[in-house]
């Protein structure tokens, strides 16, 4: 808790009537790929995202535009429910276009909606493990002995107990506030490393996945504030020790390969097909991932496409219970815990349906 922060203060505020006007939050990514975001009044509670204003935003503040031409417009694309306000009020994701009307450069939604109605027919499905790293606000891993290391990894990964848990508060709330706005998360799990943490998100439709896992993140940002820590996706925090990096595994599946009988078939059939283009794919899986896929520490070699059943040093992982039934879906591992998730699955759409 920061020194200012009066969180029991705040209680009675937020329980005050606000008639019928609701707060609308518009978040957006900035041009350093940061969380951004402001709040505006509506009139009345919304019930459609039509309903909602295209707004904008000084883009020179946001690394987004020059100053001599800086409007940049704000144009809702989903809503949930405001966990933090509550009551009607509600956080919308929103995309940025430049005043030319051509997305601005982390506009990344625009193009991933277009490829992803192009998909529909197959019904592409995602499930995204979302890992990352709490840290102190001297930006070193909470909890860790400071300028040194915790205890050899191993007790911590789905661990229990004091010493090898922090901040469980802070997870279990972000859960929480997740399921109440609306989220499709899946489930939550310690990891390898102490502070360093994973939820999922999925199975999730098409666009929906980046829409869902961006505002995830963004409430775990928001949470970050009040209890005075910080949240990283950086993919290898220390890269020279042998600890655990952060990814973002990207479990993928469409109609064809949820198909009993010949499910494996189209699995392999798309993993033929990601091969081919694993360096383009690489290229987009987020910054500083060449220091997290060093084929150690459960992750297949940055330079080397590999797939395998139950494998987890591998590029793309079936899992051992889809190769068993024949159908269903598989992992791909690559993706660094920094990603853009509208890239990525927009990537992994074009490569292996739109070919
Ligand atoms: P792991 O064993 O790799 O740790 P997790 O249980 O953490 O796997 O995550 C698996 C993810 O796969 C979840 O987000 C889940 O929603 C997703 N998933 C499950 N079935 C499918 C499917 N048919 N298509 C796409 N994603 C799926
Ligand atoms: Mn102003
Ligand atoms: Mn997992
Ligand atoms: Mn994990
Ligand atoms: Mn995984």
């Amino acid at each position: 808790m920061s020194i200012e922060s009066r969180p029991d203060l705040l209680k009675h505020y937020l329980k005050l009537d606000q008639g019928k006007k609701i707060q609308a939050e518009y978040i957006w990514i900035d041009g350093d790929g940061e969380f951004r975001s402001k709040t505006t009044t509506c009139d009345q509670k919304i019930n459609d995202i039509k309903e909602l204003k295209e707004w904008n935003f000084d883009g020179s503040s946001t690394n987004q535009a020059p100053g001599h031409d800086s409007d940049i417009y704000l144009r809702p694309a989903a809503f949930y429910r405001d966990p933090f306000r509550g009551g009607d009020n509600i956080l919308v994701i929103a995309e940025c276009y430049n005043s030319d009307g051509t997305p601005n450069k982390t506009n990344y939604r625009h193009h991933a909606k277009k490829t992803m109605d192009l998909a529909k027919g197959e019904e592409p499905w995602f499930g995204i493990e979302q890992e990352y790293t709490i840290l102190d606000t001297d930006n070193y891993p909470l909890g860790w002995p400071k300028g040194g290391f915790p205890a050899p990894q191993g007790p911590y990964y789905c661990g229990v107990g004091a010493g090898k848990i922090f901040a469980r508060d802070l997870i279990e709330a972000h859960y929480r506030a997740c399921l109440y706005a609306g989220i499709k998360i899946s489930g939550i799990n310690a990891e390898v490393m102490p502070s360093q943490w994973e939820f999922q998100v999925g199975p999730c439709s098409g666009i929906e996945m980046g829409d869902q896992l961006m505002l995830a993140r963004f409430i775990l940002h928001r949470m970050s504030e009040d209890w005075n820590v910080k949240i990283t996706f950086h993919p290898k925090l220390f890269p020279k020790m042998d600890l655990a990096g952060s990814g973002a595994h990207v479990n993928f599946s469409v109609n064809s390969t949820r198909m009993p009988g010949t499910g494996m078939k189209a699995i392999e059939t798309m993993i033929k097909k990601l091969e081919g283009k694993h360096i383009e794919h690489i290229a987009a899986y987020g910054e500083g991932n060449e220091l997290r896929l060093t084929g150690k520490n459960e992750t297949g070699k940055i330079t080397e496409f590999s797939s395998g059943v139950a494998n987890r040093g591998c590029s793309i992982r079936i899992p051992r219970h889809v190769a068993e039934q024949g159908y269903g879906y598989f992992e791909d591992r690559r993706p660094a815990s920094n990603i853009d998730p509208y890239r990525v699955t927009g990537l992994l759409v074009e490569t292996t349906l739109l070919d």
